[in-house]
């Protein structure tokens, strides 16, 4: 019989696929990793188990503990799932602006979600950062992992997705390009792929190159923290899991030009993602333009676009904020009688 003891072993180990149709003029090999086939449906399933097994390791969670994080995304669907396998409780504290499908999802998994309003300083004892630290001081056997600054979140990527793709591309992989968030995806699997290929021969790629993509205006690329509407990449301030050594390049890329590639990727390589995957295939064509056919450049696509559905794959969304230049409408729309 073939088959997983719990939904955790099926986190990582997610496959390599070739784009062949939004690469047109292109010479390298361009190989997107797909991050939604995670059981929680994000490249965050595998900081949440990693995170969690490092607290019960250095005794900082117990059995019958409260994990209790600010977050509302992705990460939040990881702790929730990890945290229940476990027999720990979670508790997601989420500002209101937080659409009520999103904290649907997390209740959906069993957990906690307390809302606080958006509408008031970081620092004001109503701001979801505030609210989640004191739920920590009174909650027996709280745990907050912290995923902006927790080591294990890098760590992660460093044992998993790193090595994942230089053993699926047999050591061949030249550049990888991936989005930053909190900077854990980038600095872990950045930071092992730089080490692995250290003393590659030139004639054989030297030694990988690490891309990163951000949304125009953020921090990683120079921007000021001003808004983009790119989700779960960028940032405004410099998170501790965010290591600049690391990436030897930083891509800004445009929330119209992010949302236009996520949209070619659903219709024409069939993968439905979200608009963070749209952005970082944005700067692997721009690097891939300009490589020999022997370059084999690695996409990392961190989510699923069926959360985005309101927005990027809705017309009406995308024209009313100029991200529809025309001839791109997703859908007739006739209804025949
Ligand atoms: N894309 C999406 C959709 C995400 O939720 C995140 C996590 N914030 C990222 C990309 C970036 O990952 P990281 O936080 O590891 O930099």
């Amino acid at each position: 019989m073939k088959y997983a003891q719990s939904v955790l072993d099926l986190i990582g180990n997610t496959p390599l696929i070739k784009l062949n149709h939004v690469t047109d003029g292109i010479q390298a090999t361009v190989l997107v990793k797909l991050e939604y086939v995670n059981p929680g449906g994000s490249i965050k399933d595998r900081i949440a188990a990693r995170m969690i097994e490092e607290a019960e390791r250095d005794g900082k969670l117990k059995p019958g503990g409260t994990i209790i994080e600010p977050t509302s995304g992705n990460t939040g669907v990881g702790l929730a799932l990890v945290a229940q396998q476990k027999g720990y409780k979670c508790i997601f504290v989420v500002p209101d602006k937080v659409g009520e499908d999103k904290r649907a999802v997390l209740q959906a998994y069993g957990a906690e979600v307390v809302v606080t309003p958006s509408a008031v300083a970081p620092d004001s004892p109503q701001s979801y950062y505030s609210v989640s630290d004191r739920l920590v001081t009174e909650i027996p056997g709280a745990y907050k992992p912290d995923q902006f600054s927790n080591p294990a979140a890098p760590l992660s990527h460093y044992e998993s997705t790193g090595p994942e793709i230089w053993r699926d591309t047999d050591g061949r992989v030249t550049h990888c390009v991936i989005g930053a968030g909190t900077g854990g995806t980038i600095t872990g699997t950045g930071r092992f792929l730089k080490e692995v290929s250290a003393n590659r021969a030139e004639s054989d790629g030297g030694r990988v190159r690490i891309i990163g993509a951000d949304p125009a205006g953020s921090v990683y690329s120079g921007g000021t923290g001003r808004p983009y509407f790119v989700e779960g990449v960028g940032e405004d301030m410099w998170p501790a899991n965010y290591d600049k050594s690391v990436p030897d390049q930083v891509i800004a890329v445009s929330d119209a030009d992010s949302f236009a590639m996520t949209r070619r990727l659903a219709r024409e390589e069939g993968l439905l993602v979200g608009g963070s995957s749209g952005m970082a295939v944005v700067a692997a064509l721009e690097t891939a333009r300009d490589l020999p056919e022997d370059a084999v450049v690695v996409v990392i696509l961190p989510d699923s676009g069926r959360g985005y559905l309101a927005k990027i794959f809705n017309d009406q969304w995308m024209r009313s904020y100029g991200f529809l230049s025309g001839g791109e409408e997703a859908s007739v729309g006739e209804v025949i009688k």
